[in-house]
């Protein structure tokens, strides 16, 4: 998927080591319903034969299809595999919908919605178990790391218990809450919602780019990055978008009435970037709310 359709660097993006072992070719989102469009990646995949097909974002709003991506993979003679770094968290907590049955190998990172530390993860087939293992150790890597093992596998246990998926339930709650929150102010969120613990935001008509978005929001104690949109209109450095998580601001135990609270502070902020007074206040504010939840110490 396309670094800029909300795509992940490491999918081939020319930045990315990747591009120079592999050969991408990549697919968009449509223009009009900013989703995936599973006719355009057929087509794509019929007439440049892949190897493997990657599913899988970093900034993309919706449910993908993983039926569907995997018949097509399968229609080409293709590997797919599905990259769900983003989401592990609520599939494992089974809330959204698992690629495991579909595709050939996902992998996941333990941060983001997992709630672990740093540290990736390798499914597979069985059938590919030993090939993954030797591409890994000696393939890539040297002495297994002994110390991320032991974290893995303590937010695995934890991703089992009912407290997890109720921060879980809550996340994509919360991504809701924002959502609406924001459309209600008058923003435009791309895909018109969000099915996961994302929300992106196209700022273009509102008069302000990312990045000062951004910088604003920083400055209040409010932490989110810019993002470009699909088919953004503004350079690289500056983009037209904000992304917004939920997973932190659940695990912290804040739901609903926190969520239209921090939407209140947000769109002061953007709204009068530029007087600095007001930011201060609501700088204390926001200040005031993460007292009230504060980080917890274990989950
Ligand atoms: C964040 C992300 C990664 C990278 O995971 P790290 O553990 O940070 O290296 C890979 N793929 C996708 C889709 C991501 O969103």
């Amino acid at each position: 998927m396309s670094l800029p359709h909300g795509g992940h660097l490491s999918h081939g993006h020319t930045a990315s080591i990747t591009s120079k072992c592999f050969n991408f070719c990549h697919y968009k989102v449509d223009s009009k319903t900013e989703l995936i469009n599973y006719d355009q990646i057929r087509d794509l995949a019929i007439s440049v034969k892949p190897k493997m097909i990657v599913a899988g974002a970093s900034s993309y709003p919706r449910l993908l299809d993983y039926k569907k991506i995997s018949q097509i993979a399968r229609e080409v003679s293709a590997f797919c595999l599905v990259d769900m770094a983003h989401i592990a968290g609520l599939v494992a907590a089974r809330l959204i919908p698992s690629p495991v049955p579909y595709s050939d190998f996902t992998t996941f990172t333990c941060y983001k919605t997992m709630m672990g530390g740093r540290g990736g993860v390798i499914l597979s087939k069985q059938k590919y178990g030993k090939k993954i293992d030797n591409a890994v150790f000696p393939g890539c890597q040297g002495t297994s790391a002994v110390n991320l093992l032991a974290a893995k596998a303590l937010i695995f246990k934890i991703a089992s218990e009912d407290k997890f998926i109720a921060i879980q339930k809550m996340t994509l709650k919360n991504a809701k809450a924002l959502a609406g929150a924001l459309k209600e102010k008058g923003y435009r969120v791309v895909s018109d919602g969000t099915d996961n613990h994302q929300v992106l935001v196209d700022l273009s008509s509102k008069g302000i780019t990312g990045k000062s978005a951004e910088n604003c929001l920083e400055s209040v104690g409010i932490i989110l990055n810019r993002n470009v949109v699909p088919h953004d209109a503004k350079n690289p450095g500056k983009v037209s978008g904000i992304r917004i998580g939920s997973g932190a601001l659940s695990a912290r135990g804040m739901g609903e009435p926190q969520m239209l609270q921090i939407v209140d502070f947000m769109d002061s902020t953007m709204m009068n970037h530029a007087k600095e007074e007001l930011l201060s206040e609501i700088k204390n504010k926001v200040l005031e709310l993460c007292q009230e939840f504060p980080i917890k110490k274990s989950i």
